[in-house]
């Protein structure tokens, strides 16, 4: 069985329902492994104890929702699909990359390549060497 050890402080973290963190489940899988006192959070696969990548303290899930809020529009919008823009991503960082799985520095990574190319008209044909 897995065990999910919070990264902040190296103890167990219970599997619970998300109404522990969120007052309410969220979601059709509401299973989580949830530290209550440090706020460390991963969700699991379809209600199983199985976690989706790492344990994130709030820092990182706010980095995370960051991250997202900068490529989603990008292949929302329909100018680009969304294996397009993780293929760039792929390509500048050399690794597949999981919004999901990425740490703080790697978010502010994706955001500083990512989000100057906003303010251009045609991102997606703008080559960066
Ligand atoms: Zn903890």
């Amino acid at each position: 069985m897995n065990k999910v050890i919070c990264p902040k402080c190296h103890k167990e973290a219970p599997w619970v329902e998300n109404k522990e963190r969120y007052g309410k489940n969220y979601g059709k899988s509401y299973m989580c492994y949830f530290c209550r006192p440090c706020g460390t959070y991963v969700g699991c696969h379809n209600n199983t104890r199985k976690p989706l990548g790492e344990m994130a303290d709030k820092e990182t899930m706010e980095w995370r929702i960051k991250a997202h809020a900068v490529i989603d529009p990008l292949w929302r919008g329909g100018k680009m699909k969304r294996e397009e823009v993780y293929r760039m991503l792929r390509e500048k960082f050399g690794r597949e990359i999981h919004i999901g799985e990425s740490n703080v520095k790697m978010c502010e990574q994706i955001i500083s390549f990512l989000a100057p190319s906003r303010h251009k008209n045609n991102p997606s044909n703008k080559k960066h060497r």
